[in-house]
C-alpha cells in the first residue's frame, strides 16, 4: 500500500512522534522513508539548522534499522515545499505532527499541517 513515506520534520516533539509512526508503517509495508525539513526565515529555521534537524531525523530512522530514501533540505514556505516534494518524488503517504515549533498552542492544527492536509493529493497522517 505505502512504498514511499515522506516525513515532514521540524524537530518538534510532535514531529519526533511522526517519525516513530512513519518507522512503524515503513516496517509493516516495506516502505522507504524520505525526510524533508524546510528552512524558513533565519530567525526561525536557518538553512544550517534545517540541515542539522533533518540529519537528526535520518539518524532516528537508521537507528531503527531502516534505510532513508532521501534527506531533503529546502528553503521557502514549508507547506509549499512539502507538497511540491511529495508530488515530485511521488510519495504515497505524508506523515507529520499536528503541531510544531510554535509556542502558540491555541489551535488543534498548526498552519503547516492545516495547509498540507487541505492541499495534498495523497493521504496525510497527522500525529498528535
Ligand atoms: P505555526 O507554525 O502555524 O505557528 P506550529 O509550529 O505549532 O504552528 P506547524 O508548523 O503546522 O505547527 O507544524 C506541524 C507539523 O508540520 C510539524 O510537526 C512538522 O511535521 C511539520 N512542519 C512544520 N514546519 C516544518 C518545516 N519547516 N519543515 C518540515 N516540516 C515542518
Ligand atoms: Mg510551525
Amino acid at each position: 500500500m505505502y512504498k514511499k513515506i515522506l516525513v515532514a520534520y521540524d524537530g518538534s516533539d510532535h514531529a519526533k512522534k511522526a517519525v516513530e509512526h512513519a518507522v512503524a508503517l515503513a516496517k509493516v509495508f516495506g516502505a522507504s522513508i524520505h525526510i524533508i525539513t524546510v528552512a524558513t526565515d533565519p530567525s526561525q529555521i536557518s538553512l544550517e539548522k534545517a540541515g542539522r534537524i533533518a540529519g537528526e531525523a535520518a539518524k532516528a530512522v537508521q537507528s531503527q534499522g531502516l534505510q532513508v530514501g532521501e534527506v531533503a533540505v529546502r528553503s521557502g514556505t514549508p507547506a509549499d515545499e512539502i507538497l511540491n516534494y511529495a508530488e515530485e518524488k511521488e510519495v504515497d503517504l505524508i506523515v507529520m505532527g499536528s503541531r510544531g515549533l510554535s509556542a502558540l498552542q491555541r489551535l488543534v492544527l498548526g498552519s503547516v499541517s492545516q495547509a498540507v492536509v487541505s492541499r495534498a493529493r495523497v493521504p496525510v497522517l497527522v500525529v498528535r
